[in-house]
């Protein structure tokens, strides 16, 4: 009887061990895609002289936001690109068809914003594929994608491979989710930081404060400015 406990108790160290092992290999793993992807991330090598903004939006959509910031875009006849959170979609579904009838491009942010670092393999396919069938159920697919916090993992990684998506990080961000910013400190940011081709990672959902609402407060001001000075705006397909 002994004997048994003993044989027991040194299985079940082994299976921590080895489990531990794993959530640290996975981990890293996470980690590692995300650091080589920052790393070489090919925006930071766009052109520096030809005037493109890039006009990117995550962590929507949100009722009373995202209609705000399209009425926005309409007025100045721009086209952006939308990497939504898919547990917004159900109630949504008018937004994102107005979103997809008026020419903006929309991609994937994940389900419910959680870190694919942190997420075990089998819950970051669930949830890709989860996202993935909502999209289609409004007949939209998705060719883009951006995991949250940029931390994307080797799965992530994989899945973007499997499911044809390209992951597209940004080179210009304003921190525009920071409860005490303004539409000024976002204006002067977004005024000095864009130079050249700029992918610009802004937000209309999650912010706290009502942190999208100052981000459209500043476009408002930031876009005539950017047209007066030359620069175009296109989607995240125009990107190589
Ligand atoms: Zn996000």
């Amino acid at each position: 009887m002994v004997n048994i406990m003993v044989i027991l108790m040194i299985w079940l160290y082994r299976g921590l061990v080895g489990l531990s092992i794993l959530l640290i290999m996975i981990w890293t793993s996470g980690v590692i895609t995300t650091l080589i992807t920052r790393f070489f991330n090919p925006l930071k090598k766009l052109s520096k002289e030809e005037k493109v903004i890039y006009l990117t939006f995550d962590d929507g959509m949100n009722t009373h936001f995202t209609p705000k910031l399209l009425d926005l875009l309409k007025k100045e006849n721009i086209q952006a690109s939308f990497f939504m959170l898919t547990s917004t979609i159900n109630g949504n579904e008018d937004i994102l068809h107005r979103m997809k009838n008026e020419g903006h491009i929309i991609g994937l942010h994940g389900y419910h914003h959680d870190n694919q670092i942190l997420q075990l393999p089998h819950m970051l396919i669930r949830d890709t594929k989860k996202s993935l069938k909502l999209f289609e159920k409004q007949g939209i697919t998705v060719h883009h994608s951006r995991a949250p916090w940029g931390h994307l993992s080797l799965v992530g990684y994989i899945l973007n491979k499997v499911y044809n998506m390209k992951p597209i990080f940004w080179n210009v961000i304003v921190q525009d989710w920071k409860k005490d910013t303004t539409p000024e400190i976002l204006i002067e940011k977004l005024m000095r930081k864009v130079q050249g081709t700029a992918v610009i990672c802004m937000h209309d959902g999650r912010g706290k404060n009502d942190a999208p609402l100052k981000t459209i407060k500043a476009l408002e001001t930031c876009i005539p400015k950017w047209k007066e000075e030359g620069y175009r705006f296109e989607t995240v397909e125009k990107i190589n």
